[in-house]
């Protein structure tokens, strides 16, 4: 492999080699803390797009091939190498993205932790056999999809790297990763850590670019075989449109307006940090955010003012300080929370806290919460992605779960209360991937991600990742003596 990637500057990785874009193009990547670029990253066009579904092609039959406990061993050593690289992992992550440093360093260590997961599964993928008539042998055998295509937003760049490749190398497919235009850079970092530690030329590959220009004709790769998107909701309906043109097996993973529904009975210290954690972590750039805090008549006095104490002495700064919160990862998202913020005055009033930018260089927003929110206020309906939250009062039970089905979302949805009986009825009735109980953004790299309604459809996460990843192929034989 040849390196040409000095210290600011960074190339595609196509075929187990760093090049630049065919078209010798590069873009910015700025630091959110400061607004300064920190580097000129590759910027590829369809072209290169080709280039790189064509390495993956020609890996697919050797990978495919390759026995499963060896895919699993290679994993394994990716998320040790990751694991080396923790530290300077995690510190490009936060100059790229702008969130504090302990977030950027599990972030990394979540993306280790899957290629670690999925390398355990890699020989664990059987099939079925199914019992029919004397005279038939019946089974089931799962079978990689082929080329696959990784479209990431720029929320949890490493993370969500992790979480789409990981499952796909490890179930005998190649890929092709898009990372997004803003956070490119811990991509093509994890990318060429996996070719150092032995994964083959071609088995990955990543491709920073824009939308239009790198992931449109990625998406609509006739040579692909499957695309896993995560990212807005308009977004994905474009690159299903586009995949389905050729066929192309594909999952969405969009966003959110989840409900936060809390109950009298609740523990408040841990509903408060719960709460707190599913709004303000990564600035509320989280599509599992519980923007819409749904909080009964009885406790809201109470419960807001431990909430409005705790936010004021939240400190927000540069990431690299490790503050409890950083910046807004662009000036585009900058201004589309401020927006939001002007929305919301206008709506429901000054907020109970926060509500404005702050005065200094870079892309931060104070922490802030609007009371007094009606469920149809757009406040209430759109997903700003940013740390803004929409408290809803509530009296009975069937209001609560009602409020919170009163969406045009369904990924996640949490409840806290002691009551045992009433969780489980909310997570019977809640139309939602998944439900949080008692404990905002519960369960981990084991546990089924993925949404209903207008938040997508496909699962990641888990061994449903390894269905997401696969074909399942049905055999049957004629065993007669004849
Ligand atoms: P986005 O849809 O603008 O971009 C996501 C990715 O798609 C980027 O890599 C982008 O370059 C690419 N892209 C843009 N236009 C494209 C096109 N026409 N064809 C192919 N690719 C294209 O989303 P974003 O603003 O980067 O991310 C925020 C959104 O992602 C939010 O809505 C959030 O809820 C969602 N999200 C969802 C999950 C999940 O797991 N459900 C996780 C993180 C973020």
């Amino acid at each position: 492999m040849t390196a040409t990637r000095d210290r600011d500057t960074y190339d595609l990785l196509v075929d187990g080699e760093s090049v630049p874009a065919a078209a010798a193009e590069r873009f910015e990547t700025v630091d959110p803390a400061t607004g300064e670029p920190i580097a000129a990253v590759a910027r590829a066009r369809a072209e290169d797009i080709d280039r790189a579904v064509g390495a993956a092609s020609a890996a697919l039959a050797d990978w495919r091939a390759t026995p499963p406990e060896e895919r699993g061993r290679l994993m394994a050593a990716v998320a040790e190498r990751i694991r080396d690289e923790q530290e300077r992992l995690a510190l490009l992550e936060t100059r790229d993205n702008g969130k504090p440093l302990s977030h950027a360093r599990a972030d990394v260590e979540t993306c280790a932790r899957y290629f670690e997961y999925y390398g355990g599964v890699a020989d664990k993928v059987h099939g079925d056999s199914i019992p029919l008539t004397d005279e038939y042998v019946d089974y089931t055998v799962r079978e990689p999809l082929g080329v696959t295509a990784q479209i990431i937003p720029w929320n949890l760049p490493t993370n969500l790297f992790g979480r789409s490749v990981a499952p796909a190398l490890a179930t005998g497919n190649v890929a092709v990763v898009k990372p997004a235009e803003q956070t490119p850079l811990t991509a093509v970092e994890v990318g060429r850590l996996a070719t150092e530690v032995g994964v083959p030329d071609g088995v990955l590959n990543v491709v920073p670019g824009f939308g239009a220009e790198a992931g449109a004709p990625l998406a609509g790769h006739a040579d692909v075989d499957g695309v896993s998107f995560t990212g807005s909701v308009p977004t994905g309906i474009e690159v299903a449109t586009s995949a389905v043109e050729n066929v192309t097996n594909v999952h969405l993973e969009l966003g959110g307006k989840s409900p936060n529904v809390v109950y009298p009975d609740t523990h408040l210290d841990t509903a408060v940090e719960s709460t707190m954690t599913g709004i303000f972590a990564n600035a509320g750039q989280v599509c599992s955010a519980g923007s819409r805090l749904i909080v009964h008549e009885d406790i809201k006095a109470e419960f807001l003012d431990e909430l409005v104490s705790r936010v004021e002495a939240m400190e927000i700064d540069a990431g690299e300080t490790d503050p409890d919160m950083g910046p807004l990862v662009s000036a585009e998202q900058f201004e589309k929370v401020t927006d939001y913020l002007a929305v919301g005055r206008a709506e429901a009033g000054e907020p109970v806290v926060g509500g404005s930018a702050l005065d200094r260089d870079g892309y931060f927003v104070e922490p802030t919460v609007f009371d007094g929110v009606d469920n149809d206020m757009r406040i209430a309906r759109e997903e700003i992605f940013g740390p803004v939250l929409s408290v809803i009062e509530f009296s009975t039970e069937a209001e609560a779960t009602e409020l919170a089905n009163d969406t045009d979302y369904g990924l996640v949805a949490g409840i806290h209360t002691q009551d045992v009986g009433r969780a489980h009825r909310f997570a019977r009735d809640v139309e939602a991937g998944q439900v949080y109980v008692n404990e905002w953004f519960a369960g981990g790299e084991e546990t089924p991600f993925g949404g209903v309604k207008k938040s997508g459809f496909g699962r990641e996460k888990g061994l449903a990742a390894v269905d997401a990843y696969t074909e399942l192929k049905n055999v049957c034989a004629n065993i007669s003596p004849n």
